[in-house]
C-alpha cells in the first residue's frame, strides 16, 4: 500500500509532469470502463483539497498541474458528472464526436457490447480476417470476454469493414440494432453542450465518427477533422482548440494528423497512454485513466504510475543495450 509520505514523495520527483487525467462514460454503479459517479465525486473532493491552486482550466496550460477530460460525448456526462464539476468548480474538457451528437451513429464498440448483453444466442462463431472464432455465450462473463476480444479484434479494422462486420455480427447473434442507442450507449444534444458553462468545460473535437486516424485515407482524414471542426464551431459559435485522438494509442497519430490539426488551429491533442515519458509535445499529451478505485487515482495523479512506467522504460532499454553489446 502507498502511504501519504510516498504519495508527496512521487508528486515531488514529478512536480513538471502534467497529470491528464481521462474518462469515458459514468454511471451510478462502476462497470468497465464507466466510472462510478461517487467515485468521480471523491476525486474531485481529493483534487480540490491536495491541488488546490494545481487544477489546470485547460489540456495545454502553460502551467504545469491536473486538468480531467472526459472523452466521446456521452449524455451520462451531462446528466452526472457535469453537475459534480459545477459543484466543486473543476473545469475540465469534453472530447465529442459529432457525428454521435448529431445521432447519425452511435460508437460501434456499444453496438457489440449491446449485441452481447441481449442475445439470446448461447454459441457463436465467426470468420474474421480469415481467422475463425468461437465462443460460448452461457454466462454474463463469457458474453462480457467475447466483446472485449471481439472489440479488440475489430479495432484494427478500417470503419467501412467494421460496420459490415457488425452487420454480420447482429444476423448471428439474432439481434437487431435499434437506429438511435438506448440510454446507456446515448450522445448528449447540441442543446446541452450549449448549455454547459464555457468558463468551466472546454468543448474538444474528438473527430466525427470515430475512425483510427492512421487507418484513414486523404480523403477520409480530411472530413473527419474538417467536418468535425466545422460542425463544433458552427453548433457552439467558439473556436475549437483542443483535439483527442481515437482510440489514443502512439500508432493511432501521426505527423500528417498533427500537421492537419495545427492548419485547423488547435492548440493541442491528447492520447489515451501513459508511457513515463514526460512529453512536453502539446499534440501528443499522455493521458492516465481516472476509472479504477481511489487508490489507482491517487497514484496516477501523484505521479507514481509516471514513474514506474519511467523505470520500466530504462530498465527495458538497459537490458536491451546490455543484449546488444553481449553479442
Ligand atoms: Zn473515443
Amino acid at each position: 500500500m502507498f502511504d501519504n509520505a510516498k504519495l508527496q514523495l512521487a508528486n515531488l520527483l514529478t512536480e513538471n509532469v502534467n497529470k491528464i487525467v481521462m474518462y469515458h462514460k459514468f454511471s451510478n454503479l462502476s462497470h468497465n470502463i464507466e466510472s462510478s459517479s461517487k467515485l468521480f465525486e471523491q476525486q474531485l473532493i481529493y483534487i480540490t483539497k491536495a491541488f488546490k491552486n494545481k487544477i489546470l482550466s485547460s489540456p495545454s496550460s502553460r502551467q504545469t498541474g491536473i486538468h480531467l477530460t472526459i472523452d466521446d460525448g456521452y449524455q451520462d456526462f451531462y446528466d452526472l458528472a457535469y453537475p459534480l464539476l459545477v459543484k466543486y468548480e473543476v473545469p475540465a474538457t469534453f472530447y465529442v464526436c459529432t457525428g454521435f451528437i448529431n445521432k447519425e451513429l452511435w460508437m460501434w464498440y456499444d453496438k457489440i457490447e449491446y449485441l452481447l448483453e441481449t442475445t439470446p444466442v448461447k454459441y457463436f462463431e465467426i470468420v474474421l480476417a480469415g481467422q475463425p472464432h468461437a465462443w460460448s455465450l452461457t454466462s454474463k462473463i463469457e458474453k462480457e470476454n467475447c466483446a472485449l476480444q471481439l472489440q479488440s479484434i475489430l479495432k484494427s479494422f478500417p470503419s467501412n469493414e467494421v460496420s459490415a462486420e457488425i452487420n454480420a455480427i447482429s444476423k448471428l447473434l439474432e439481434i437487431e440494432i435499434p437506429v438511435l442507442p438506448p440510454y446507456k450507449y446515448s450522445a448528449c444534444s447540441w442543446g446541452q453542450l450549449r448549455d454547459m458553462d464555457p468558463e468551466l468545460i472546454n468543448i474538444g473535437a474528438h473527430s466525427h465518427t470515430h475512425p483510427i486516424l492512421t487507418n484513414c485515407t486523404d480523403e477520409q482524414l480530411s472530413f473527419e477533422l474538417k467536418h468535425c471542426t466545422e460542425l463544433l464551431q458552427k453548433e457552439l459559435q467558439r473556436p475549437i482548440k483542443h483535439f483527442c485522438y481515437p482510440n489514443g494509442q502512439s500508432t493511432d497519430y501521426s505527423n500528417t494528423v498533427i500537421e492537419k490539426l495545427k492548419q485547423l488551429g488547435y492548440e493541442s491533442a491528447v492520447t489515451a497512454f501513459t508511457d513515463g515519458y514526460n512529453c512536453k509535445d502539446r499534440y501528443k499529451i499522455r493521458r492516465c485513466s481516472g476509472v479504477e478505485s481511489m487508490h489507482r487515482f491517487k497514484k496516477h495523479v501523484n505521479g507514481v504510475e509516471h514513474l514506474s512506467k519511467k523505470w520500466i522504460s530504462f530498465k527495458t532499454r538497459n537490458n536491451n543495450e546490455n543484449n546488444v553489446f553481449s553479442r
